[in-house]
């Protein structure tokens, strides 16, 4: 017999796994609305002209192949850590924040969690928002803590349970680990006010609980990266000493060439370098360091004065035209087609998805019936619709709820 003989198969990717079968359909019709990726108004991959021309400049300084340091391109996690934290950060100012370039977001939760199941003396305990990504679970679970639940959303008013998310929080054992979505909260599209943030960081701070951020969608939320940053800089000016995943995935449009950063804030410099020391210590056995070429290519952008402006416009022109999809969709269900049901959240969710309130059963109708694919929660990527196919997915939407 084989030696692998007794591994089960296990169950494909709930996200993923959307994707495989898309693939597989032969109708022209056929949209894929189940992965986080952004796509042009042709429904098509879209590549920054910010990035492109980075990647010539880049070019043209003819770049070795050398390995990074553990820890990555220092020029470009200390640009990382401005954008996220901003210009007027006390612990960015006195040095004390330990910044490590990260696999993306991904890799940043992961090396969040290791370093908190390491060395975060006081719980091993993370509490997610229900729903969170579906990737958190896994990540945090293989990361060595343990995995809880917060109240987050409520399918009666399809908006934020905020009195649940109090209680929920306050009920947590002091010390625990909670995992905040910075801004465009996925896969519901629901993000707390900013006074609902402000309340959330007193909680926090009377609990005791130690803030983990998760930041994938800086700038995809409203189309300003500083907006989308608000959480995050409250919680820091509030003394939070926060953990945060960074991603350049969806803001730079850099998805494969997975470029992110973890940061944590420390009390001082001489902390943050033993942190630092330990961070590395996390790293090194894992992937030794991280890839090169995306980690330029952001830091050129973020670097140069003009292309940095580009980029801005292109963020903000990704956001506008997720917004006027929401528009669309909402005005062509509720006005032209008079859909059952409310739609108002379509209009008023924030980021690249929208949680549409669509049953397990309806969307399993969507893709056998009309070639459209999302994942069985009702989420789907607003991203994937454009004006050559929004009239179709509406009626088919219409079609799937009479
Ligand atoms: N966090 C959240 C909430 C996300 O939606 C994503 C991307 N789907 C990530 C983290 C990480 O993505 P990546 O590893 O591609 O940066």
């Amino acid at each position: 017999v084989s030696t692998w003989s007794a591994v089960p198969a296990g169950p494909p990717d709930p996200i993923l796994g959307v994707t495989e079968a898309f693939k597989a359909d032969k109708d022209p019709r056929k949209i894929n609305l189940g992965v986080g990726a952004y796509r042009d108004e042709n429904g098509k991959p879209y590549v920054l002209g910010s990035v492109k021309k980075a990647e010539e400049i880049l070019t043209a300084s003819k770049p070795d192949k050398e390995y990074l340091p553990i820890t990555g391109l220092p020029e470009f996690t200390k640009k990382a850590a401005l954008l996220a934290y901003g210009a007027e950060s006390a612990p960015l100012n006195s040095g004390s924040i330990a910044v490590t370039q990260s696999i993306s977001g991904t890799g940043a939760l992961r090396i969040g969690g290791a370093f908190l199941a390491r060395h975060y003396p006081h719980s091993k305990v993370v509490y997610l928002p229900v729903p969170s990504w579906g990737n958190h679970t896994p990540i945090f679970r293989d990361s060595g803590l343990e995995v809880r639940g917060y109240r987050y959303f409520d399918k009666g008013t399809v908006g934020l349970d905020f009195v649940g998310l109090k209680a929920d929080l306050q009920a947590a054992p002091e010390h625990s680990i909670v995992l905040l979505h910075a801004c465009a909260h996925n896969p519901t599209g629901v993000d707390p006010t900013q006074e609902q943030w402000a309340q959330i960081s007193d909680i926090v701070k009377e609990k005791k609980l130690m803030p983990f951020f998760d930041m994938a969608y800086q700038g995809f939320a409203s189309g300003s990266t500083d907006r989308d940053a608000f959480a995050v800089r409250h919680f820091v000016s509030q003394g939070h000493q926060i953990a945060l995943a960074q991603s350049f995935a969806k803001n730079m449009g850099l998805y494969g060439e997975r470029v992110g950063a973890f940061s944590l804030i420390t009390s001082d410099a001489a902390e943050k370098a033993r942190v630092d020391s330990q961070l590395k210590i996390v790293i090194r056995p894992m992937y030794s360091n991280p890839p090169l070429h995306g980690a330029q290519i952001a830091n050129t952008i973020l670097g140069d004065k003009l292309l940095y402006s580009q980029w801005e416009g292109e963020v903000k022109g990704m956001a506008d035209r997720i917004i006027s999809m929401r528009e669309k969709l909402y005005g062509t269900l509720t006005h032209d087609l008079k859909t059952p049901g409310e739609w108002g959240h379509i209009k008023s969710q924030i980021g690249m998805f929208s949680f549409t309130g669509l049953t397990s059963a309806q969307t399993k109708a969507l893709a056998e019936k009309a070639h459209i694919y999302m994942t069985a929660d009702g989420r789907i990527s607003m991203a994937g619709l454009n004006t050559s196919n929004i009239e179709y997915f509406a009626q088919s939407v219409d079609a799937a709820v009479r």
